[in-house]
Formats: structure tokens, sequence, C-alpha cells
């Protein structure tokens, strides 16, 4: 058992005085390339991270859900029939539970309504974790799921894991309120060891593809600048807005339909903010296909410079960049990285380095210097291994 799973578990035990029936986990992710395209109806390439958040779960012989996290002061409780009278929170509101406690439980509600299943049975649920939270390592998709990992199989729900996924991102839209996109539940469900997940934010088909980073004598380092970001804040849904004006200029329903060729003429029919909105998003959906491509032909050493188009992108058209995640990018590079973007919604958040193995310190030193160098707070740099969705951990 990990530190982790212990933490859960001591905090189940010190909750309810017994043993969990079962302790469940899910990763948080990192996005390989692909931002801002989930909701776009586009594409994205994450894969899941090593850090993992833990459900330890134990039924209840009444019908009340307890939710406790090492995060939060005080559990949650509330009765199973109280679900529907709690969600849905109106976009942007704050829920009628305590805001962290909207995540397990929303994810109880809407496991409860995609599921055919009579659930009426309570439970305490303990969580903790290891993803660090609002960094843009999706701590929200890690606790949405393992909470319907576990409860799928102590309600015997029967879903499978996109079903998952949905249920998460339904809590995440409709109990916490954060108008975001599928990528993230989609790659903590459904991630495997040392591939990203090629997904049609349209279809929702999705796609293992390899990585071989061991074999190419590579890394992924992810640079943690300890700023965090707030999704469900202003510039989250003010890109959201502008990508849907700019679909609705264009006719379309979603910039999906929208290809590189397009761009020209579209120049001529928005303005100019949204158009660079716009851009950001079509040339991204580009990039994740060419990167899936390169990835085919020429393995991890072949996406470097798609990594780093992304992040230019995202600073210049899409202005989701901070000056912390610049320094990040612009040092790892300067180091040596082979491709650096960021990683996330923005706003805060990390960047990840594709780097050689063997530069690994040196290019987290040299991060790690130019924060120093230039005022900022120490960024927490640390490689990961992309690894395996959720699983029963006891
Ligand atoms: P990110 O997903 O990038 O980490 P989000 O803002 O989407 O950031 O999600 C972070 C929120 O998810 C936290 O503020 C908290 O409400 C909730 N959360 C994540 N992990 C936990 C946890 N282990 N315990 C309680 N709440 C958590
Ligand atoms: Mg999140």
């Amino acid at each position: 058992m990990t530190a982790v799973t212990d933490a859960a578990v001591d905090l189940f035990r010190a909750l309810t005085g017994r043993t969990p029936d079962g302790v469940w986990s899910a990763p948080g992710r990192a996005n390989l390339i692909g931002e801002h395209t989930d909701y776009n109806d586009g594409f994205v390439l994450p894969f899941a991270i090593p850090q993992r958040t833990v459900a330890a779960v134990g039924r209840r012989a009444d019908r009340r859900l307890r939710v406790a996290s090492t995060f939060a002061a005080e559990p949650v409780e509330v009765g199973l029939d109280e679900l529907d009278d709690l969600f849905p929170t109106a976009e942007g509101a704050t829920p009628a539970v305590p805001e962290w406690a909207a995540y397990p439980l929303g994810v109880a509600w809407a496991l409860r309504r995609a599921s055919t299943a009579a659930v009426s049975v309570g439970l305490d649920i303990a969580i903790a974790s290891e993803v660090p939270v609002g960094a843009g390592l999706s701590s929200s998709a890690a606790i949405e799921g393992a909470t319907a990992t576990a409860l799928n199989e102590l309600w015997g729900a029967g879903l499978d894991s996109v079903a998952l996924a949905r249920v998460g991102r339904t809590a995440e839209n409709e109990a916490v309120g954060a108008p975001t996109g599928i990528m993230d539940q989609m790659a903590s469900m459904l991630g495997e060891a040392d591939a990203a997940l090629f997904l049609d934010c349209r279809s929702l088909d999705a796609e293992v593809v390899p990585l071989g980073m061991a074999d190419a004598g590579l890394s992924i380092l992810v640079m943690d600048t300890g700023v965090t970001h707030a999704h469900a804040t202003g510039g989250y849904r003010e890109r959201r807005a502008s990508c849907e004006r700019g679909a609705a200029t264009l006719g379309v329903s979603a910039l999906r339909d929208v290809s590189v060729a397009d761009l020209p003429r579209a120049q001529g029919l928005m303005d100019e903010l949204t158009f660079r909105r716009v851009r950001h998003v079509v040339t991204e959906n580009q990039r994740v296909q060419d990167t899936v491509a390169a990835l085919r032909t020429d393995g991890a050493r072949g996406i470097g410079a798609l990594l780093v188009a992304s992040h230019a992108s995202m600073r210049d058209d899409f202005e989701i960049s901070t000056p912390e995640l610049d320094a990040a990018v612009d040092a790892a590079l300067a180091a040596g990285a082979l491709g650096a973007r960021m990683t996330g919604g923005g706003f805060g958040g990390a960047a990840i380095a594709l780097v050689e193995e063997a530069m690994v310190d040196a290019v987290s030193a040299a991060v790690r210097a130019r924060f120093a160098d230039s005022g900022f707070a120490a960024p927490h740099v640390f490689p990961v291994v992309p690894s395996a969705g959720p699983h029963r951990d006891a």
C-alpha cells in the first residue's frame, strides 16, 4: 500500500471506527497536446500521471452518504434522497454543499441517474490524494474517477469506463458548476502505462497511442508553477464564449469543423480577438493530429516542435499562459528540452517538457534557477511516467 492509500484508510477508520469494504484510486493527468480543444468537439492527447487520488469506501446500514477528505476540516453528510434537491448547481453558482464535497457527492448523484440499478445503500467515503490541486494536473478528474469507480462497484451499477467518465464530467459541470470538457475524466479513466490517449471529443472515440518513452531514452518533466488557476472563473468562460461566437459566425456547430485552410476566409468575418481565439483552436486540433502521426512514425522524439508551437499559440493567440509558465517553458528549452508547453486550462498551473532522460536533473535545475532569478516562488519540478487508469487497491 502506498502512503496515500494508507492515508485514505486511516481517515476512513477515524471517521467510522471500521475497516473500508474496499479502496479504489484514479490518476491525475497531464495533457501532452490539445488545449481548449475538448469543448470545441476537437482532439486531445492526454496521459494519466502516476499521482493518484484514493477513495476508501464502506457501506452503511442507512441511506446516508458521508464524505471526508484529508484536504477538508469537516466531513459532509447528506441523505441519498436529498441529492436531487442539492443538485444541479447553476453554472457559476456556489454549490449547496462545500465545494470540494460537490465532486464526490456530485458523482454519487450523477451515477445514480446514469445507472438502472436501484441504489439504496448508504456509504462512508474517505478521500486522500497525491495529485497537486489546481495545478492543471486534474485533481478534480482524479477525485471523480476514484469515487465513480468505487461507487460503480459497491452499488453494482455496471457502468463502463466511458460512462464513468461522463458521470465525472456531469458532477463537475452540474454539481460543482464548473464548465469543463470531458478530456480530464477520459484521460483519468482510460489512461494506460507508457501511452497517451488520442481522444475525439465529439464521438468520444479513444485510441491508445504508445509513447515508448523509456525505449527512446526520454522523460516528461512536470513544472508546476505553484500558481493555482480557477477554472470556474472569468478567463475560461470568456474563452469558451469566444469559441462559440467564432463557430456561430462560421456557421458550424463547433470549431472542430473548421480546418487550417479555412482560416484566411475566417479572418475577414470576425473581430481580431475572436479570430485569434479561433486560430488557436483550429491550429491546435491540427497539431494534435500531427503529433499522433509523428508518434507513429518517429516516436516521442518527433514531437518537440509541435509542443513548442502549441505553447506559442496558447501564449499569443489564446492568451492563457502566465509569466511563470512562459519562464518554465523558455528555461526548459534553453537548457536543451526537445519541446515544452503549458498544460491544462491555463492562467496558472503546470507546464511539461520533453527531455532526454540524462538531462532531467540539468533541465530541472535550470527551471528552478530561472524562477529564482525572476523572483517567482520556487516551482515544483518532477518527472512523470505515463501511467494506468483506475484500479482497486485493496
Ligand atoms: P485541478 O483539477 O487542475 O487540480 P480544479 O479546480 O479542477 O483543479 O479542481 C480542484 C478542486 O477539486 C479542489 O479545489 C477541490 O474542491 C477538489 N478536490 C480535488 N482533490 C480533492 C481532494 N483530494 N479532496 C477534496 N477535494 C478535492
Ligand atoms: Mg480540474
